[in-house]
């Protein structure tokens, strides 16, 4: 059976075709710059990769080159092989704890939550309408990257605020990676050969959470109503005293508008180092002696272990700390300090097994009290087994 996997963004739209249930990738692609000029896309198939310029005006135009392009390369012979369409939604809050086929009340559901992820909900809905009128007999499914946090208890998802501030404004702990997680943590009980297990996840990118996970459930996660919380991340200051936001406001006189810039695209790495929000520019930074880029990662791996060691007492001890995403998969020296500064835990990181990017394996010595792997996640075969289960039935 061949499902879509589709990821739409404001200006972008990133899909993957498969073989369902053998998880074969047929082609995959991203189209870039959709609406705002210099468009183009790129396309995955038998290993090799293709770039074409074309006009985008909007996500329509993408869904009809995909469509074009999966014809001509014979991936599909009529649009009716496309069985199932998994389109990937930010934020589902307290409204899914889990995949749904999509119809009009759930569209409508997802519009609601538009306040809680502005630039986010709005275009999956636009991706969502686009390969409906296009390819209108497969079956859509949403998937939230909220709905594997959904099984934390009230006092880990609520904030000692207001209580009526969750109750008429919905102000509480949402998460989000939750479809990179749940990957991981399925892959780590596969791995330890056991369902019931607790499992630290660290999906380390750009943006950045770490999840605790007991017996494939989540119980707390470093996100927050937003994905600003929690870890020091590219451009996003994470756990911050909040009441540093109406003191600069004041201060500084800074607007609404400003201050939320600040707190999402000028802080974190970047505003730190005042280099990068990229990790290997920081890296390159540290060689140079920077002293900026040098605080920047002690400050970005410190909170990450302090997480750590919070979810280490939450789950009363681990069974393995797994690493994903970007950094947590290719950052060397970053899985380095944070794993020797876990020393207490009895953790000892293999420096050869470490010196690795990008695949699965074990980094810790035998000896290690807890095992510790980078497992690189796998967002899009989520959405495709999710689709797939929902047409199965
Ligand atoms: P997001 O999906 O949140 O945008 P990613 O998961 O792609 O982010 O992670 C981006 C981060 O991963 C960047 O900080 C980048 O420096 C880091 N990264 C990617 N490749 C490498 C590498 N080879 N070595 C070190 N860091 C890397």
């Amino acid at each position: 059976m061949k499902i879509l996997s589709v990821n739409a963004g404001s200006s972008s739209l990133k899909f993957q075709m498969y073989e369902m249930p053998e998880e074969k990738v047929l082609i995959s692609g991203v189209f870039e710059r959709i609406g705002i000029g210099n468009s183009f896309y790129t396309i995955k198939i038998n290993g090799e990769k293709i770039r074409k310029e074309k006009d985008l005006n909007n996500h329509k135009e993408a869904v009809e080159y995909l469509v074009q392009e999966l014809l001509e390369n014979k991936i599909i012979e009529s649009l009716d092989e496309i069985k199932g369409i998994g389109h990937r939604v930010v934020q589902g809050a307290d409204k899914f704890d889990k995949s749904v086929i999509i119809d009009d009340e759930v569209i409508e559901i997802i519009t609601e939550l538009n306040p809680l992820a502005p630039l986010h909900n709005p275009a999956a809905v636009v991706g969502i309408n686009a390969f409906k009128e296009l390819i209108p007999n497969a079956i859509a499914v949403a998937v939230f990257d909220t709905s594997f946090h959904q099984t934390m208890e009230k006092e880990a998802y609520m904030y000692a605020l207001p209580y009526e501030w969750y109750e008429d404004y919905k102000v509480r702990k949402y998460g989000a990676h939750g479809t990179s997680h749940k990957y991981v943590a399925n892959r780590a009980q596969e791995i330890l050969g056991k369902e019931n297990c607790k499992l630290i996840v660290c999906h380390i990118g750009n943006g950045a959470s770490i999840t605790a996970v007991k017996d494939g459930k989540c119980i707390d996660t470093s996100m927050g109503f937003t994905p600003n919380a929690g870890l020091v991340m590219g451009t996003r200051c994470g756990d911050t005293d909040v009441s540093i936001i109406p003191y600069m406001m004041k201060q500084a006189g800074l607007t609404y508008q400003q201050i939320d810039d600040v707190i999402n695209k000028q802080s974190g790495l970047l505003g730190i180092s005042g280099v990068s929000s990229d990790s290997r520019d920081i890296e390159a930074g540290i060689k140079e002696g920077n002293e900026r880029c040098i605080l920047a990662q002690n400050m970005f791996v410190r909170r990450i272990v302090e997480y750590i060691a919070k979810y280490y007492v939450l789950l009363n001890g681990v069974d393995a700390i797994c690493f994903t995403a970007g950094i947590g998969e290719n950052g060397i020296n970053v899985r380095k300090e944070i794993l020797d500064r876990l020393g207490v835990l009895g953790i000892e990181i293999d420096e050869e097994k470490n010196d690795v990017r990008g695949v699965e394996r074990l980094i810790t010595k035998e000896t290690s009290k807890v095992p510790c792997y980078i497992i690189p996640t796998d967002e899009e075969v989520m959405i495709a087994r999710d689709t797939y289960k929902l047409i199965e039935g």
